[in-house]
């Protein structure tokens, strides 16, 4: 018999095969609210302006493909140190970052876990209840075993931030605490500013070790905006570990662009930590793809096009918010009675509406609508042709 011949079939992906089941859908009048990813007010996955000005002038440059160093661009890895801790910071250019172009956000963790699990065999990772699906099965992969912290609160929508503090106040020493930086991935719930303030606090009191999670900088209330939580970590002299992302804020999904920059105590300390990246980097892939990080350098790095990345990012975070507002107001004048102002208060793509697994598939039976089973939807998957359409259905299996 076959060598595989024993190999069983892995369980689907839950959100891909819901994209599946939606291609499979005939009905014209479709909507796909489970997706994770930007589209425009036509329907289409954009390709950013800036992105193509800054691809048409590299592509006439026509350069030579080599090896990238095994941490990626430096002039790439910089950006990245810009955008998170802000231009000229302080810990930049004290040495006291290290960051090595990573394959998405995906990839970012996954070196990220690789990388603490050798330094921290014993630990356990603390991810959010819920969290990103993919969160949990990573970290697993690297070999931890992980657990979760409180954080969604299904009666106001928001974040059960007492429970929260509660737990990490119980934690021993050096676990890891795993932190979406914001537009929480899938509640939309996010932190206030001295929210996150306490958290840094517990994190330096209970000697935690933070992963923020970036996978979202500049969708909820701009760039800078969304990096207070970075920039209150940096502020408390902590050491920790950030993957980000440009997979959203740059419609670059398929380039695999992100990054893992670990902030250390000391230059001396940052030399250790990069030597010890790049050999768990060298293991997994050698060094990551040159294309789309120098696309997304060259972006940032030259004015007129960064200006238009800024005024394009604005104009997706605009349109996302317009999603929100005009849903709710939409639900409202049809004359539910149930209060989703709370559509408006989350931030970047996603909501937890509150939809039962019941009527998520009413939706999808009935309207053609898919929605996650958790009630999860894409907001950034309305648009002004099928807002209507969506809240009358909504409207029909709420009454
Ligand atoms: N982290 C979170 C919270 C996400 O929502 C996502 C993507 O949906 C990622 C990481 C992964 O990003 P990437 O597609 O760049 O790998």
């Amino acid at each position: 018999p076959s060598v595989f011949s024993t190999v069983e079939m892995a369980p689907r992906d839950p959100i891909l095969g819901l994209t599946e089941a939606f291609n499979a859908d005939t009905r014209t009048t479709k909507v796909n609210l489970g997706v994770g990813v930007y589209y425009d007010d036509a329907g289409k996955l954009p390709l950013l302006r800036a992105v193509r000005a800054a691809e048409e002038a590299r592509m006439k440059n026509a350069p030579p493909r080599g090896y990238q160093p095994i941490e990626g661009a430096p002039a790439y890895n910089k950006a990245v140190q810009d955008l998170l801790f802000g231009q000229g910071a302080a810990l930049t250019a004290d040495g006291r970052v290290v960051t090595a172009q990573a394959l998405g956000g995906t990839g970012a963790l996954k070196i990220g876990a690789d990388f603490l699990k050798r330094l921290l065999p014993q630990a356990k990772v603390y991810i959010s209840d819920p969290s990103w699906e993919n969160h949990r099965a990573l970290f697993e992969a690297a070999g931890f075993e992980v657990d979760v912290y409180p954080y969604f609160d299904a009666d106001t929508r928001g974040v059960r931030f007492d429970a929260m503090i509660a737990h990490l106040k119980a934690l021993p020493a050096s676990q890891i605490v795993l932190l979406h930086a914001c537009c929480h991935n899938p509640t939309g719930a996010d932190l206030t500013d001295a929210q996150w303030a306490e958290v840094v606090e517990v994190c330096k009191a209970r000697n935690l070790v933070p992963f923020l999670d970036m996978a979202y900088q500049g969708f909820a209330d701009g760039i800078d905006q969304d990096a207070v939580a970075v920039r209150q970590f940096v502020q408390s002299g902590l050491s920790f570990v950030i993957s980000s992302s440009f997979s959203k804020s740059f419609s670059l999904y398929g380039e695999r662009v992100g990054a893992l920059s670990i902030v250390t105590a000391s230059k001396d300390e940052s030399a250790r930590v990069l030597s010890q990246l790049k050999r768990t980097i060298r293991t997994n892939y050698s060094n990551p793809p040159t294309h789309g990080g120098a696309v997304v350098a060259s972006v940032l790095a030259t004015p007129e096009l960064r200006s238009m990345w800024e005024e394009e990012l604005g104009e997706m975070r605009e349109r996302i918010r317009a999603m929100r507002t005009g849903l709710v107001d939409k639900l409202s004048a049809r004359g539910v009675a149930r209060d989703f102002s709370f559509v408006v208060r989350q931030r970047g793509m996603f909501s937890y509406t509150g939809l039962t697994v019941a009527q998520v598939d009413r939706l999808r039976d009935e309207f053609g609508i898919y929605a996650v089973s958790t009630g999860r939807i894409c907001l950034a998957a309305l648009n002004s042709k099928n807002i209507d359409y969506v809240a009358d259905s909504l409207a029909t299996i709420l009454k």
